[in-house]
């Protein structure tokens, strides 16, 4: 079975080995048995699931929540010529009818259905005309109370799937489980036995960084800036610092898109599909923008603020460098975060219990903003992974920052605390050691304690931050529920029997950015990311979609000129060999021998393939020059030879002089009754897509012709 594996990993996705996990999550699904899996964002799980499913007779079923990640996931299986569809609400009714139909003739490998979906007459219809081999249970953590997503329709589903008469294989996916929560997951979705993986929840392309004690809107900029070219996330905590960070950015002439729940559905999807097509680089969003979000090629993911858990942070965060490339995480922390978590929490719709989990998961939260530890280190801690190295390249392994010596001041908060017995909150201790006059205080005799007034030369707000950082190494805790009492741990002891010394790190103020070479870049990986952008522009789809940038470095490095070449690259299988194969090696042909030229090069008209009638110096932008050509009677193939472009990139230029207002005769492209059809087509499905237009007419009825009738006709968005 693995060989059988083996080979379509390679054959389908174009890679040659398995990653960690991969390959006995994959046996022993294979082998029948139900599998929990838990595997970090970006490592790959939707794998684990696919190649069973494709190695397994009948259809299987795949749950998950997320409408726009279901869509990405079945173009891309369906690009890659493998038989998939799903059903969830963004289906009008007869399209639904349409792919359940087909679905009951078993015409899918893959049917991805959303939760809600799932009631318990369409499991019946399901398993009673269908053979379903295996059920792939994705954010499984869902089904959990104490995770931090928990869905009620996952509940259902449990149900459900205990009923169905000839239960298939179970496979419960997650990338957040601590081992509360996955075994919640074994026990309500009442997996048999289950095989359980758990596979490194370490990302060793993440950089984790914690920021604090700067300036944050400067910070912000000066970080962005230096990124002009990448995609990330900001994150923020309210919807109200949503338009205010979107804002800052665009006024200094930043183009960023923002996301939260006051918008409108179709803003939302408006500004979500600019991002995924990389016309906007920005993204300032709460975290209603996330579950499903599929991008692989975020950059960085910066955190305005706290957020409320650390398995929250860590899935946010978690979004930039999905494929496998350097990417930066960023929390900008100021200890006053804590109190808009905390009154989210307590506004939250939770009972009291979940609030008291929750509080409890924000003081963690909190300690990972002020740990010294290896940021990494600690994540997978607290995921229960242990004896895994420093990163080497978190903002705490970097702090080359001379550490001080605050034993004394150790000493002062910690026999005050000891003295309060663990009765009062790490305020309380801050006035008490601060000298306040509070009324509280006085009222509790608090002024009689031996420590009163001991750290008055430092203001209140730097002592409770010092209490706070006590907590986070480890030599004070705080107690659960809505009002958490401060107490000593057994930590202390040493430190206030001086056989301890505590030092501290006064962290810089900035971290220097990594500056990672992933946006490293020659003059071929431009062209081909030149060519991608317009091929994609053409189908309508993002460019990630196509191919990631990992795949279109290794091309630029590899320089394939043959399909067999190009095969053996990363990321490249055979449906896309076959598909995008002839275009690549004409780009990396059209570069071959030019070590100097650029994209920009041949765009000013320079490039030795440039007819003549130009002159050196001629300033005629490339899309033009193509377009000339044209009109002089050449083809787009012709025309693309004679470049060395390929034909996608001079049907984008012509495209492109379309738009922007010059004369092209489209007649010899697109003959009047093409043109009404397509038209038609057109006025039925709109132009959100092409894809759909494309699939409702004749097949010899080109992209490029449905691209043309659009720019002819000026129908463009924006
Ligand atoms: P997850 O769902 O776990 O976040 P995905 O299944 O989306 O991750 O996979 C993340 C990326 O890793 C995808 O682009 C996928 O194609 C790529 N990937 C998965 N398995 C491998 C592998 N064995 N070799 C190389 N890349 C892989």
């Amino acid at each position: 079975m693995i060989e059988q594996a083996k080979q379509l990993l390679k054959r389908i996705y174009g890679y040659d080995t398995f990653r960690k996990g991969q390959e006995d999550i994959i046996s022993a699904i294979s082998e029948g048995s139900d599998t929990l899996a838990i595997l970090p964002t970006g490592g790959g799980k939707s794998i684990c699931y696919q190649i069973p499913a494709m190695l397994l007779p009948g259809t299987t079923l795949v749950i998950s929540p997320l409408i726009s990640l279901m869509k990405d996931q079945v173009d891309s299986l369906r690009r890659l010529g493998v038989s998939a569809a799903f059903l969830n609400s963004s289906l009008g009714a007869q399209e639904y009818r349409e792919i359940l139909r087909n679905a009951m003739l078993g015409e899918y490998k893959l049917l991805y259905v959303a939760p809600e979906r799932l009631d318990a007459p369409m499991f019946q219809s399901l398993s009673e005309q269908l053979h379903i081999p295996l059920i792939a249970i994705d954010e499984a953590h869902c089904v959990s109370q104490w995770g931090h997503d928990f869905r009620p329709s996952y509940r259902q589903l449990a149900g459900h799937l205990s009923r169905m008469p000839n239960r298939p294989i179970v496979a419960a996916f997650t990338a957040t489980a601590t081992t509360e929560v996955a075994d919640d997951i074994v026990a309500m979705l009442k997996l048999r036995d289950p095989n359980r993986f758990v596979t490194g929840f370490a990302r060793p392309n993440l950089s984790l960084s914690v920021v604090s004690g700067v300036d944050k809107k400067r910070f912000l900029r000066e970080f962005v800036k230096e990124r002009q070219e990448q995609s990330g996330i900001i994150y923020t905590a309210t919807r109200k610092e949503a338009e205010e960070v979107c804002s800052l950015l665009q006024q200094s002439g930043l183009e960023a898109g923002k996301y939260h729940g006051g918008l409108s559905d179709s803003e939302r999807a408006e500004t979500q599909e600019k991002f995924r097509f990389d016309h906007i680089r920005i993204m300032v969003a709460t975290n209603a923008f996330g579950m499903g979000i599929d991008k692989p090629n975020v950059r960085y993911v910066l955190h305005w603020q706290l957020p409320g858990d650390l398995e929250s942070y860590y899935q946010e965060a978690g979004r930039a460098g999905r494929d496998g490339e350097e990417s930066d995480c960023v929390l900008l922390f100021e200890p006053a975060d804590m109190q808009v978590q905390r009154f989210l929490i307590e506004q939250g719709t939770g009972d009291s219990d979940r609030k008291s989990i929750q509080l409890s998961k924000l003081h963690l939260m909190m300690n990972y903003s002020r740990t010294q530890r290896c940021l990494q280190q600690f994540i997978v801690d607290y995921f229960g992974e242990s004896n895994v190295p420093n990163c080497g390249k978190c903002s705490s392994c970097l702090d080359k920052s001379e550490p001080i010596n605050r034993t004394e001041d150790a000493k002062m908060a910690l026999s005050c605390v000891g003295r309060m017995k663990g009765r009062f909150g790490v305020m309380m201790a801050a006035k008490v050691l601060k000298g306040s006059r509070d009324k509280r205080l006085l009222e509790f005799g608090l002024d009689r304690l031996s420590t009163y007034g001991l750290m008055r030369h430092l203001p209140e707000k730097e002592v409770a931050d010092w209490l706070y950082w006590l907590v986070a190494e480890g030599y004070m805790r705080l107690s659960e529920g809505q009002y958490p009492m401060v107490s000593l741990t057994s930590n202390a002891l040493p430190v206030l029997e001086g056989r301890e010394a505590i030092t501290q790190r006064v962290r810089a103020s900035v971290r220097q950015t990594s500056g990672n070479d992933s946006g490293s870049t020659s003059p071929l990986f431009d062209a081909l990311k030149q060519w991608r952008r317009e091929a994609a522009s053409v189908e309508g789809v993002p460019p990630f979609m196509i191919f990631f940038d990992a795949t279109l470095r290794e091309i630029a490095n590899a320089r394939p000129l043959s399909i067999n070449e190009l095969l053996s690259i990363k990321g490249i299988g055979t449906a896309k060999a076959d598909k995008y194969g002839e275009d690549i090696i004409s780009v990396v042909s059209s570069q071959d021998g030019e070590p100097g030229s650029t994209v920009s090069a041949m765009n000013s008209g320079r490039s030795r393939k440039a007819p003549t009638a130009h002159r050196e110096g001629d300033e005629l932008p490339s899309h033009m020059l193509s377009l000339e050509m044209f009109n002089n009677g050449m083809t787009p193939s012709e025309i693309a030879k004679e470049r060395g472009f390929s034909q996608v990139t001079v049907e984008g230029h012509i495209i492109r002089c379309t738009d922007e207002g010059h004369e092209v005769e489209w007649e010899r492209i697109i003959p009047s009754h093409q043109e009404d059809l397509i038209l038609g087509a057109i006025e039925k499905i709109g132009i959100e897509r092409l894809k759909p237009i494309k699939d409702e007419l004749p097949s010899e009825i080109t992209y490029f012709a449905i691209h043309g009738v659009i720019s002819k006709h000026g129908m463009k968005e924006g």
